[in-house]
């Protein structure tokens, strides 16, 4: 738990967030700002700033938040119409939030990404 990490907070159910998932190792929530019908994060509910923070022992945590997301995606009724998995690492990935999370999109036709 970092002080000041508003996802820390969430995991803690120390501030209020649309909890979808939860368990000893992750929390999936609505984002608040949705940017497609679906758009969950999830998240690791043990702190690290991005994905440059985690390390080879971490790599079954992230198995898990990947096979989890694709069940949510399945759960939302948006596994065929398909979705997106993405997170964003750092000042030019567009991080804002520094502790690490999966976003789940769907639910309308995605802009295909040139960068
Ligand atoms: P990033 O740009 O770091 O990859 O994404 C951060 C995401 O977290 C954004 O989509 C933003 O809307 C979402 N977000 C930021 N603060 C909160 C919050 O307090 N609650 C929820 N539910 N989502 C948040
Ligand atoms: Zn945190």
């Amino acid at each position: 738990m970092v002080a000041d990490c508003v996802f820390c907070k969430i995991s803690a159910g120390e501030i209020p967030a649309e909890i979808i998932y939860q368990d000893e190792e992750m929390t999936a929530f609505w984002d608040h700002r949705p940017a497609a019908p679906v758009h969950i994060l999830i998240i690791p509910n043990r702190h690290m700033d991005s994905l440059n923070d985690a390390s080879h022992e971490d790599a079954e945590l992230i198995g898990k938040l990947v096979l989890k997301a694709r069940e949510l995606a399945v759960d939302q009724g948006i596994d065929e119409s398909g979705y997106r998995l993405f997170i964003n690492i750092g000042p030019d990935g567009g991080q804002t939030v520094y502790h690490l999370h999966l976003h789940l999109m769907g639910g309308r036709r995605l802009p295909i990404f040139h960068g």
